[in-house]
């Protein structure tokens, strides 16, 4: 260990930009054996980890990292799968320089962090590839049952500990396939989806039972699902898009993010998608707008990019510096030649029928705002016109309105939108009801989606244990 003075940092090669922007590969390569022990022996091992403080689920870093310099790569993979319970999926697509390699000691004393993400990759990887990842046998079954609604990282996340411990579990979604956003909404070039269908295949191998096409709200009301089950886990996610409401928004091939995202990922899928086989989601061809500055606008861009747009423009009304977005996939897009248009926001869509163009205006920046960040202002008389096939809105995620959908008026929410939950037992103000996710923090990251998950898990059991030892003492009176 305690190689960084004389060991720089490597991360895995990435693929050349011409071949990535051909196919919808991830475009990192994998670690090779001697480079993940190599770039783990890096480690100062310090006696305050502070990635492992400023990793939403206190990942045991430095041991694992550890165990990898040292070749016990199964340990190393048994300590990490011990707090995540898909750390592939996290050292694929966490924005590790805001979590754990962003607060790394050697990054901090400018040797360069220890590349955490990449390695925790490489060992869970490993592990798949060796045949070690295995369905656990639960030791004794439980009569008890949980209903989860929502098959996204923090369902699957509780229902994986909850099966642990011997509950029923049974996860209820809308979609078609499990893995909420992990399926539909992250492109395969971030996130393969073989590796979200091995996890969701394991979890069905332990018992957990998974009903697709099933939608609260149509196919069960909250309170007739809350009959079947003794608690209820609500993980549903985020999904109504923020709207631009300006003169044209009602003209055609204007879409939001996730409709073009999905339709995206199911054909990556092999599926019939009847909007983009008639051409109407697919970018090929097209100059294309994308408004917005967020992760999920790189995704867009980026997806636009591969399915061989005529041009790909992002206008986004701030400047470089102060996109919400991580760095690292600005950077990949502006690499696989997208046209960031920074201090730029939409005025008017115009055409007839269809968009043709979006009116913008250049803004200058200037106070902060409560955000911290600096507000932008029009500048007046700066207009100009950006041709444009197909719009893409990605202006951020709000909550459907739940008790309405769930016929529920009393379940209560905050002024978001976002389900309120006490904070201790993570249960809602509806007894045996608990919430966990985006659904709770609104759109936030899958790392802190499966700590929920996590947490959800330990007070729906604890929940669930008071309920037995009532049940006991009623009888025994
Ligand atoms: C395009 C995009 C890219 C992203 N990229 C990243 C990234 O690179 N890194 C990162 O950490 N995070 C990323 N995120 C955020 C991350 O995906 C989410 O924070 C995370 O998936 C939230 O998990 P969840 O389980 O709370 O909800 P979700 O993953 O949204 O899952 C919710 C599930 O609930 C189901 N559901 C909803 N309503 C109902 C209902 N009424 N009945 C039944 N089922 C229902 C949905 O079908 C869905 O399957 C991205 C998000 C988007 C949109
Ligand atoms: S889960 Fe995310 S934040 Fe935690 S160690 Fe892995 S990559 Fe870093």
């Amino acid at each position: 260990m305690l190689q960084f003075v004389d060991l720089r940092q490597e991360t895995p090669v990435k693929r050349n930009t011409d071949k990535r922007k051909g196919d919808f590969k991830e475009i990192y390569k994998d670690y090779i054996t001697n480079k993940a022990t190599e770039q783990s022996s890096r480690c100062s091992q310090c006696g305050v980890p502070f990635c492992q403080i400023h990793c939403p689920l206190g990942n045991n870093i430095p041991d694992w990292l550890k165990l990898t310099a040292e070749g016990r790569l199964k340990e190393a993979y048994e300590v990490s799968q011990s707090t995540n319970n898909m750390p592939e999926v996290c050292g694929r697509i966490c924005p590790q320089d805001r979590l754990c390699e962003g607060n790394c000691v050697i990054e901090q004393s400018g040797h360069g962090t220890v590349t955490i993400g990449s390695i925790e990759k490489y060992i869970t990887d490993t592990a798949w590839d060796k045949g070690w990842v295995k369905p656990f046998k639960v030791k004794k079954e439980l009569k008890q049952s949980v209903g989860i609604i929502g098959a996204g990282p923090a369902g699957m996340a509780c229902a994986e500990e909850l099966r642990k411990s011997g509950y029923q579990v049974t996860i209820y979604d809308r979609y078609d396939r499990p893995g909420g956003l992990l399926i539909y909404g992250i492109p395969n070039f971030k996130l393969e989806k073989f590796v979200v269908e091995r996890r969701t295949n394991l979890l069905k191998e332990t018992g957990i039972k998974f009903v697709q096409n099933f939608e609260v709200g149509k196919d069960n009301t909250l309170y007739e699902l809350k009959e079947k089950h003794d608690a209820i886990l609500i993980s549903t996610g985020v999904y109504k898009a923020r709207e631009i409401n300006i003169p044209g928004h009602n003209l055609k091939n204007i879409f939001p993010a996730m409709e073009f995202l999905t339709a995206s990922n199911k054909k990556g899928l092999g599926d019939k998608v009847k909007l983009f086989d008639d051409g109407t989601l697919n970018a090929e061809g097209k100059n294309v707008v994308v408004i917005g500055g967020g992760d999920t606008a790189m995704d867009c861009v980026r997806t636009s990019v591969r399915q061989k747009a005529k041009s790909v423009k992002c206008l986004y009304r701030r400047d470089r510096e102060n996109m919400p977005g991580s760095a690292r996939e600005v950077g990949n897009a502006i690499e696989e030649g997208v046209d960031f248009v920074w201090l730029t926001s939409p005025k008017t869509f115009i055409g007839s029928s269809k968009v043709d163009a979006v009116e913008v205006n250049k803004m200058k920046l200037g106070e902060p705002d409560s955000s911290g960040r600096r507000r932008p202002e029009i500048d007046v008389g700066s207009e100009y016109k950006i041709p444009a096939d197909l719009v893409i809105k990605s202006l951020g995620f709000d909550p459907e309105n739940l008790p309405k959908l769930f016929n529920a008026e009393e379940l209560v929410v905050s002024q978001w939108g976002t389900i309120k939950i006490d904070l201790k037992s993570m249960q809602t103000n509806i007894d045996g009801v608990f919430a966990a996710g985006d659904i709770v923090r609104g759109a936030s990251l899958v790392v802190w989606a499966i700590r929920d998950g996590r947490d959800a898990a330990t007070q729906i059991e604890k929940y669930l244990q008071k309920k037995v030892e009532v049940k006991k003492s009623v009888e025994a009176a």
